[in-house]
């Protein structure tokens, strides 16, 4: 299971002619052909080779070192008959469900942690801290950034389902307080993904006017929620 979410880049240049979009599809592409062609390869190993065959893609044309180049967050998970494997890379959500139904978050909270004062909206940090020691990481250009991802294996026996979801669809949580995770991952389950996304824009819609006392700089986030069960 894959999510990926695009990072929308402020107006002004990025160095590459492409567009994020562009770099999702190929990036999403490398991982679902490698998590499959390299069983023998961590998901550490698999982002990293992921993100240099994308940069390979682009890198005669683009220029890669741009703090702007084209990233996105990940969640990567795999399974077979003994285990199911997970990688979180910056502020999307894994959620796994275990056998006794209980919901526990795997969460890279390095975004959490930095200065408020570097947030400048929820989506758009100051391009300084982007993947530099001390700041936060996103997949881009870089294929080192895999060794900052949040991993771990877990026994397949234990796991009875797992649901990734971007920024925009932990609001429901994170930001509204509508209840834990463990009544998020219910509200999909029993009403569907779509739903968990209906419900989060209304109440984004509702919110409009409270958003410059919360401190978020859009309306609206991309939400996508994906949801295995094993
Ligand atoms: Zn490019």
């Amino acid at each position: 299971m894959i999510a990926l979410d695009g990072v929308t880049p402020p107006s002004g240049g990025t160095g590459c002619l492409h567009s994020v979009p562009w770099f999702t599809a190929r990036l999403g592409g490398a991982l679902t052909e490698l998590t499959v062609s390299g069983r023998d390869l961590t998901l550490s190993e698999i982002l990293s080779l992921a993100i240099r065959r994308t940069a390979d893609a682009h890198a005669a044309t683009c220029d890669l070192s741009h703090p702007r180049t084209p990233q996105a967050t990940v969640v990567l998970t795999r399974w077979d008959a003994d285990s199911v494997e997970y990688l979180v890379l910056s502020d999307s959500a894994l959620l796994v469900r275990g056998a006794d139904g209980a919901v526990t978050p795997v969460l890279d909270d390095r975004l959490d942690r930095l200065p408020r004062a570097a947030l400048v909206s929820d989506a758009l940090v100051d391009a300084s801290l982007r993947n530099k020691e001390g700041g936060f990481f996103t997949a881009a250009a870089d294929p080192a950034v895999a060794a900052r991802a949040v991993t771990g294996s877990l026994p397949r026996r234990e796991v009875r389902a797992l649901a990734a979801l971007t920024d925009g669809a932990t609001r429901w949580t994170e930001v509204f307080r509508e209840g834990d995770w463990t009544a998020l991952f219910d509200v999909v389950a029993k009403e569907g993904a779509r739903s968990l996304v209906e419900r989060v824009r209304e109440l984004e819609t509702a919110d409009r006017e409270q958003r410059a006392y919360l401190g978020r700089g859009k309306t609206h986030d991309d939400a996508t929620v994906v949801v295995a069960e094993l």
